[in-house]
């Protein structure tokens, strides 16, 4: 059963795309990123050049592949959309290399997942806009050199730490997306309810953005969600009151938090005394794969202050006990 607050994409989640920001004033909050980023382009395009290689980098849902996007448009340049998994052989990066316009933007996303034989051409398109590529097999074989157009990668990763340095050092850009603080959400939600044709109430809006984990891509999903309900009891606009509700049949606690997380609080405080823990125990103690719990659940607890990250090993603080109604254990 997929989880509601979830920040990767569910196959339900296409709907969403029509709600993505176009330009990068509509995008809302990352405003670091934002700010070096308008710098970059107008750089870039006074130049016309390419801009720099970007790197993206945080947990799903934050809004990598809507900035890539964006840069793109506001380069006034194509973007050709793609992802790790995707491209399987050197011959499959060729093509879409060799197919890109002048400047165009090539976006990468899970670029953590590309194998190491297309990471491998893939370094020298980077600097040289140029590829190596070995024609033919056995003696007959040989090595020609490709030219290519002038273009910007943009890469997107949940896993800096997954990227090898060499290809990392290649990205002259690299930004860090952010939880979305509550007030953000709240934007980004009011105004999807509008594209929606949805009528929400301040409280109402405020209410999900609390519960959304930091993600817009949850926030619309609680959005969706509490309108049929809204819809189902009648109400004209979405109040504070009905939000909550919903929310609370959807089992989203109001920290945002759901059954699968709490089990994992649990485990650490129940099981394993408040820890440390091995990711690997949690994850077998709950049965969920490894790179789900650190990509995607530990990023958000982190933040909440509910787990904290060791070189031993995870624990919980002070506030995990408190969040569970556990008493704290004093040590002494
Ligand atoms: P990622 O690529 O990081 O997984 P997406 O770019 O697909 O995330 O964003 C998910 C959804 O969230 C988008 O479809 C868009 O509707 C919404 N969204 C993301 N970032 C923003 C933002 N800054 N402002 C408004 N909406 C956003």
């Amino acid at each position: 059963e997929e989880r509601i607050i979830t920040g990767q994409e569910q196959d339900a989640d296409v709907w969403q795309y029509s709600l993505r920001p176009r330009r990068l004033a509509e995008y809302i909050g990352q405003n670091q990123v934002k700010e070096n980023m308008e710098v970059f382009i107008k750089a870039a395009a006074d130049r016309k050049e390419a801009l720099d290689h970007v790197l993206l980098f945080g947990p799903p849902g934050l809004g990598k592949t809507t900035l890539a996007n964006i840069i793109a448009n506001e380069l006034n340049v194509n973007i050709r959309v793609t992802s790790g998994p995707a491209i399987e052989r050197q011959g499959d990066l060729a093509a879409i290399l060799t197919n890109l316009g002048d400047n165009d933007v090539l976006f990468i996303d899970e670029i953590h997942r590309l194998s190491k034989t297309v990471e491998e051409i893939l370094y020298s398109a980077m600097e040289d806009y140029a590829l190596d590529i070995i024609i033919g097999k056995g003696p007959s074989a040989r090595s020609v050199r490709l030219d290519l157009p002038k273009f910007t990668l943009i890469g997107a990763t949940t896993r800096l730490g997954a990227i090898a340095a060499p290809l990392r050092d290649r990205f002259g850009v690299q930004c860090r997306l952010e939880f979305y603080k509550p007030d953000e959400l709240q934007f980004i939600i009011t105004r999807a309810a509008e594209i929606l044709g949805v009528e929400i109430a301040a409280d109402g809006a405020e209410e999900i953005a609390r519960r959304s984990r930091g993600t817009p891509r949850v926030a619309n999903r609680l959005l969706k969600r509490v309108r049929d309900f809204a819809q189902v009891s009648g109400a004209a606009v979405i109040t504070g009151r009905m939000a909550d509700e919903a929310l609370a049949r959807l089992e989203v606690d109001r920290y945002g938090l759901d059954r699968n997380d709490r089990r994992i609080l649990q485990t650490i405080v129940k099981t394993f005394g408040g820890g440390p823990v091995g990711i690997e125990t949690i994850a077998a103690a709950v049965s969920e794969e490894t790179d789900t719990i650190e990509d995607v659940i530990e990023p958000y607890l982190m933040q909440l202050g509910l787990l904290q990250r060791t070189p031993r090993g995870r624990i919980a603080t002070r506030e995990t006990y408190r969040y569970l109604g556990v008493p704290f254990p004093e040590k002494g």
